[in-house]
């Protein structure tokens, strides 16, 4: 099925790599590999995303640990030690290749507050507009208990989320789902392809995880793959041991595809059209509005009124010259909006006092209702 999009594909690719794959007995990096990996992606004409585990096990000879660290304090120190060659490898990996590679770190909080979500969605894509390789992390200093992804399979399927990947693989030391544990049955066998993750297929991942098929880690791959083909991103479930990390993979040879169930868009409008909680309302000119229904973004250019204080993220209402036509997140607090109203953009730097994130609301952060519909 997609193929052509791991290679070949225009659109983000996110590849998520486990610590096993990334890190040698020793604790040192598996640079070889790493750099194949590198070389397989660099002619990848779209870009290219790299999730990536190991920051705990990079850290944890320096600071004289052996084995797992034990307490979640030397988890994090080894993290915060091991992170910094982690980064250095893969960019140093990617300068040889012609890219910049840039870090990025990010905890569960942060893509669940609205405001912050859309900062990390800004700053991906002005990264990716620029060709620079994100190398991401789980931000293991801050986060902890509850407000850990825990594992980065599943902070993996938010980037894809989050970037409107085409594709998420998942490289870890499994070639797939199995249809029972291959280490106890002989004639398990591979699962190539996952139409729908059904409760079927979440028992195989259960099976898996407590026969330690699969290393313990098939429940939050299955997770991963939920979250991420929910949004419109199919998913590749594949072994990251071969010396070529992704030899095969274009034919099918290995590994379970997971299809995704509708497109990143419509994915993301069903979730904005979905939101309930207003906390202000923007009046559009006709000229905005019908910029809108042409598939615009909102421009403060176009805004006649501003209602409620709201911050950046907030759900408004968006009401043209004959009422409701729709609702999104805005881009700007309410005091921001209110300053610039009816402005261009070039007058941002004055009103604000700095130049200002772009419009006030994102396309992709607006819905239209439809013409029968009543707003919510
Ligand atoms: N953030 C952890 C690390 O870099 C890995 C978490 C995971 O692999 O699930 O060591």
């Amino acid at each position: 099925m997609n193929e052509q999009a791991l290679l070949h594909g225009d659109r983000p690719l996110v590849v998520k790599i486990g610590s096993s794959i990334l890190i040698d007995d020793a604790g040192r990096a598996r640079r070889d590999w790493m750099a194949a990996l590198v070389g397989a992606l660099t002619g990848r004409p779209g870009p290219v995303v790299v999730v990536s585990s190991g920051a705990i096990g990079l850290g944890r000879r320096p600071l004289g640990l052996t084995g797992r660290p034990t307490s979640l304090a030397d988890a994090q120190a080894a993290a915060a030690v091991g992170q910094i060659e982690l980064a250095r490898t893969w960019a140093d990996l990617w300068s040889a290749g012609g890219r910049t590679a840039a870090q990025v770190l990010l905890t569960l909080g942060d893509l669940e507050d609205r405001g912050r979500y859309l900062n990390a969605r800004n700053t991906f894509e002005t990264l990716l507009e620029r060709g620079v390789v994100p190398i991401v992390n789980e931000n293991d200093t801050v986060a902890t208990g509850e407000i850990r992804f825990g594992d980065n399979d599943r902070l993996a399927a938010r980037t894809a989320q989050l970037v409107g990947a085409e594709l998420l693989v998942l490289l870890s030391d499994v070639d797939g789902l199995y249809d029972a544990d291959p280490g106890t049955t002989p004639h398990a066998r591979r699962i190539p392809f996952v139409e729908h993750i059904d409760a079927e297929i979440e028992a195989l991942a259960g099976t898996a995880a407590s026969t330690g098929f699969g290393t313990g880690g098939m429940v939050t791959k299955i997770e991963a793959a939920k979250i991420a083909t929910a949004a419109g991103c199919p998913v590749l479930l594949t072994s990251g041991r071969h010396d070529e990390p992704f030899d095969g993979l274009d034919e099918g040879r290995r590994g379970t595809w997971f299809a995704a169930r509708q497109r990143p868009l419509a994915a993301r409008k069903q979730w904005l059209r979905g939101l309930q909680q207003h906390e202000g309302r923007l009046t559009l000119d006709a000229g905005a509005a019908g910029a809108l229904k042409r598939g615009a973004s909102l421009l403060a250019r176009g805004l006649v009124d501003v209602d409620g204080d709201f911050p950046r993220g907030a759900l408004v209402r968006l009401d043209g010259p004959d009422g409701a036509i729709g609702q999104g997140l805005s881009g700007y607090a309410s005091d921001d909006v209110r300053a610039i109203r009816g402005a261009h953009s070039e007058r941002f730097h004055a009103l604000l006092g700095y130049s200002g994130r772009g419009p006030v609301i994102h396309r992709d952060d607006l819905v239209l209702f439809e013409p029968d519909e009543m707003p919510p």
